[in-house]
């Protein structure tokens, strides 16, 4: 199942599947950049049951 991330600019909205973004770490934790408009989307790293690696976005950081 692919995790679907929703860009958190609500001008711009734009849906996008994990494999479409880059995520990265600037030193708050793991976030994406909205590839249209450039928004940072924070992520929450998680693990699923069989120990892999998955991403949550999570709405609680300010929007910078
Ligand atoms: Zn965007």
């Amino acid at each position: 199942m692919s995790e679907t991330f929703v860009c958190r600019n609500q001008s711009c909205g734009t849906p996008w599947e994990q494999s479409e973004v880059v995520i990265k770490n600037e030193g708050q934790g793991p976030l994406f950049r909205c590839p249209l408009c450039g928004a940072r989307n924070y992520l929450e790293v998680l693990e699923d049951e069989d120990g892999k690696v998955v991403y949550e976005q999570v709405d609680g950081k300010p929007f910078l």
